[in-house]
């Protein structure tokens, strides 16, 4: 008989917290974890913050010791992509034409930043954030300082690099066709709130326009709005979101639509593979429909969870989804996924001039989210109102001195 062999493609958090959770759970057999960077397994947050400003130094990243992954017998396969499944013979193919045998697959693919596909996109000089190798090459374009730098989309990633860049001194345009800053993410009240950090920052936010294409003699040298405007630029970051990296499960014939579609247990439509982290469209029992979460909780959660469910134990993946970001003096947790129109209310208790406060957002009176801004030690609470569906008092709930905890 050969040894039971588990297989995880994708190298990075969902991947190394699952593999970590086999062993703590007891798994006995082998363990091959797939990944096409050259890095053994790394966070991503440090790259558009404390490894991007410099605050802190490459090797804070990595998940694990080197010599984690020979202690625990997890075999590493990095610098090598899985190329296909064929799910009939229980085999990974890797692009070396290597086949790796598996009895139970977990997909932690992740994602990959989506294309601004204009004209003038392959000028140097414009850059995507998602890997350290990403990272190392935008840090030695902005850390100079005394540069033009201009950022397409006022995301995450967009207004983290814009922070960064602005530490570095450099002179910063962030261009993003919503009216406000993270509109998809917290609507138009909350949005507003980053527009103002930002600007208050120094940072030129140009809103209501898109990126229309690049200028340049080999080199960027600007950047066309929407609106006609040129704007000059040394330095180009493009940060519009990331796709879900589904292809070998397409080619496999998973079921896919945004993500890998898996249940409750993170369980795909083979029976034998599993996805998690980024790449999954999990269905979640607790908010009762299917959700694709690219926050690191999701993967450092989603990882463990998918591989107790591999092992057989009775797993239910209700977590509520769970960001945080920091930008200059600006600290903050997230939980729950406030897009536009899935909610009626924003309430919010504390000094939103001062950035010191929580936000709620309500719909039908229900606390769907909250987002505490350099305020510390509530995400429990939150979560909890979250999940009671209570209607609480809307006074009390502005109320600093009502604790959360008795809104329940
Ligand atoms: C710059 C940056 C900053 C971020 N900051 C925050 C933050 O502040 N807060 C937050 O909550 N989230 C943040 N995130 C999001 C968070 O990092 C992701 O949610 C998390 O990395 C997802 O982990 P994952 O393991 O699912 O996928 P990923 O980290 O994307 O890893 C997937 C891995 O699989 C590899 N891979 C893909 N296809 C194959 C294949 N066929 N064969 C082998 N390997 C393959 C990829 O190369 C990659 O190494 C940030 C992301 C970035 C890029």
């Amino acid at each position: 008989m050969p040894e039971e062999t588990f297989v995880i493609v994708g190298a990075s958090l969902a991947g190394a917290k699952a593999a970590e959770t086999l062993r703590a759970e007891g798994f006995a057999g082998r363990v091959v974890l797939i990944g096409d960077e050259p890095e053994r397994p790394y966070d991503r947050p440090p790259l558009s913050k404390g490894f991007l400003t410099g605050a802190e130094p490459r090797e804070k990243a990595f998940l694990h010791e080197e010599g984690w992954y020979g202690e625990q017998r997890v075999e590493l396969r990095l610098g090598t992509a899985a190329a296909a499944i064929d799910r009939a013979a229980h085999e990974v193919r890797l692009a070396s034409g290597e086949s790796v045998r598996y009895d139970r697959l977990l997909l932690a693919t992740g994602a990959s930043p989506r294309r601004l596909d204009v004209p003038g996109a392959t000028l140097q000089g414009i850059h995507y954030l998602r890997t350290m190798a990403d990272a190392a090459e935008l840090k030695r374009a902005l850390a100079p300082g005394g540069r033009r730098v201009v950022i397409a989309g006022a995301g995450w990633i967009g207004l983290e690099t814009a922070a960064a860049a602005r530490g570095h001194r450099n002179d910063v345009t962030v261009i993003d066709p919503e009216p406000v800053p993270l509109h998809a993410a917290l609507g138009p009240e909350m949005g507003g709130m980053f527009a103002a950090l930002h600007r208050l920052h120094g940072v030129d936010l140009r809103l209501d326009q898109g990126v229309a294409g690049f200028w340049g003699a080999g080199q960027v040298s600007a950047v066309v709005t929407s609106g006609g405007a040129e704007v000059p630029a040394d330095v180009v970051i493009v940060g519009i979101g990331a796709r879900p990296n589904t292809r070998l499960a397409e080619e496999a014939g998973l079921e896919v639509s945004d993500g890998v579609l898996v249940d409750a247990s993170l369980r795909t439509s083979d029976p034998d593979i599993y996805a998690a982290g980024d790449v999954a469209n999990a269905y979640n029992p607790l908010l009762g429909r299917r959700i694709r979460v690219e926050h690191w909780a999701n993967a450092l959660n989603g990882g463990p969870a998918a591989a107790r469910a591999m092992l057989g134990r009775d797993v239910s993946y209700d977590r509520i989804p769970y960001f945080y970001t920091d930008q200059y003096d600006l600290g903050m947790e997230m939980s729950g996924a406030p897009a536009p129109g899935e909610y009626d209310a924003v309430v919010t208790r504390g000094d939103v001039a001062s950035r010191e406060f929580i936000a709620f957002w309500l719909s039908d009176g229900r606390v769907v989210a909250g987002m505490n801004v350099n305020v510390w030690d509530v995400t429990g609470d939150i979560q909890n109102l979250i999940r009671s569906a209570a209607r609480p008092d809307r006074d009390a709930l502005a109320d600093t001195k009502t604790p959360l905890s008795d809104l329940l």
